[in-house]
């Protein structure tokens, strides 16, 4: 069957407005090109983060309903605690307000200026919290991760080689903790493999370093491993999970992703020592340990989204609606990158417009036209958001790759809304020699991609055939 059947039904809707091609001319104008500057009622299609971005289901508005809102020890807590328990084998559990706070809590707790905490790759706010503490965040992205077009499996994994080689040479005591991203959200959202997770494991263990896992997709790195390695086809999805929580020291989760809420994290860990300094650091700026910045309804909606993420109808549909995505620009000739992760689909703009320098931003450039075209919001991963101009001559220093992200919120959009964002492609693809590149007009010195201003590069003349 080809349909995406999507494994729910709808009960509450959310209009929005359906503006024209001529009103959105003027709205990006006014938001000097840049998509952060949109208001989110001027787009119709928003594939700008599956973050906090999906659906919660009649369950999970019960669970808020009911939720209870004591100051100390309510019993949302304990559900969740209860939950996250089975779920992860975690003996401590602290809900926080979101995953920045558990890097924060958690690095502050282990981690001292002058050290290193290696990673496959970290995430950008996993890489700050690092660096804001003193430290050198290092990446190992496993050599099969580099060429973006070859579909190769376990992208994410972790290039265990480099680790032990980098590993033997820093000085004793000075990797305070060990982290491993699944799935790595930074190549893609491309899964890690459970020989890998293994591999990794055993190297931290072999030199008493603390193993915490970045687990924001956890059940889509779950789902990945329960239908590519063979080993594990045939075991359920909830013990595949536990079988990659088994393997660290505890894990740190925002749960605005496979959580299934809109807000929400989690930091768990097995050693007392670090859940008592996590302790009296939650207290200090996320509130009570039973609470951690949270309302007891959102505890509540948590553990009924924890409850709800591993059903494999849902995980298969998620795979379903990501592949059905990809697959259909690839068959009008988008260069996608490969394979697909399940929270996102990746569009290489450099190779798509290569009329336009990558001066000239081809990953913004692209993400505008979409917006003109369909009112779909994506967001640019290239030069905006990672060149700088070279500080000697002012010359822009280009990021490796001009890519734009399409990321699917959870349960939110049907076959149809897709369907959309391909006939956007599909008239683009047509008149690609006709989008104009972009400069950038006005940045911030630092995270310049959220409030850049831009403007269009004078627009090419149509290419004759
Ligand atoms: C989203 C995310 C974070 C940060 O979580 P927030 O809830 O946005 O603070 C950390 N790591 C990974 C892998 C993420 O995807």
């Amino acid at each position: 069957m080809k349909t995406v059947l999507e494994p729910f039904r709808i009960k509450a809707i959310e209009p929005f407005r359906i503006t024209t091609a001529e009103e959105r001319r003027t709205l990006l104008e006014q938001a000097h090109h840049n998509l952060f500057l949109l208001r989110a009622e001027d787009v119709m299609i928003d594939l700008l983060t599956d973050s906090g971005t999906g659906a919660m289901s009649a369950q999970q508005w019960a669970a808020i309903m009911t939720g209870d809102e004591s100051y100390a020890g309510c019993r949302s807590f304990y559900e969740l605690e209860a939950v996250v328990r089975e779920l992860t084998g975690y003996r401590h559990v602290f809900p926080v307000h979101q995953g920045r706070a558990a890097e924060r809590i958690l690095f502050g707790c282990l981690v001292q200026k002058g050290q290193a905490v290696p990673n496959n790759a970290h995430f950008d706010t996993t890489r700050a919290n690092v660096e804001y503490l003193g430290a050198a965040a290092v990446d190992f992205v496993a050599p099969q991760a580099r060429d973006l077009a070859q579909p190769n499996l376990w992208k994410g994994d972790l290039d265990v080689l480099r680790l032990e080689a980098w590993l033997l040479r820093q000085p004793k005591g000075s990797v305070p903790i060990g982290l491993l991203t699944i799935t790595n959200n930074r190549v893609g959202g491309q899964p890690v493999s459970m020989a890998n997770l293994r591999a990794v494991s055993a190297l931290y263990r072999r030199h008493g370093i603390p193993f915490f896992l970045d687990a924001a997709r956890f059940a889509e790195n779950a789902w990945w491993i329960h239908r590519l390695d063979p080993d594990w086809q045939d075991v359920p999805l909830p013990a595949v999970a536990r079988a990659m929580f088994d393997l660290a020291d505890g894990c740190m989760i925002s749960a605005k992703k496979d959580g299934l809420v809109n807000i929400g994290g989690l930091l768990c860990c097995n050693d007392a020592h670090i859940a008592q300094k996590v302790r009296d650091l939650l207290i200090l700026t996320e509130g009570f340990p039973t609470y951690g910045g949270l309302a007891g309804r959102d505890l509540a909606a948590l553990a009924q989204g924890l409850r709800e993420v591993l059903d494999p109808d849902y995980l298969h549909y998620r795979e379903a609606s990501a592949h059905y995505l990809a697959s259909h620009l690839q068959a009008l000739g988008v260069p996608v990158v490969q394979p697909n992760g399940l929270h996102a689909v990746y569009v290489d703009a450099r190779a798509m417009l290569p009329h336009l320098p990558p001066e000239q931003l081809p990953g913004q450039a692209l993400a505008c036209a979409l917006y003109l075209q369909g009112g779909i919001r994506t967001v640019e991963i290239g030069t905006l958001m990672f060149g700088h101009p070279d500080p000697a001559t002012g010359r822009e220093v280009l990021a490796d790759h001009d890519l734009v992200r399409l990321c699917l919120p959870r349960r939110v959009y049907t076959q149809s809304h897709i369907d959309w964002v391909v006939e956007a492609f599909a008239e683009l693809v047509q008149q690609r020699t006709r989008i104009p590149g972009l400069r950038i007009v006005e940045a911030a010195p630092i995270l310049r991609a959220f409030t850049a201003k831009l403007a269009p590069v004078a627009v090419p003349a149509p290419v004759a055939g």
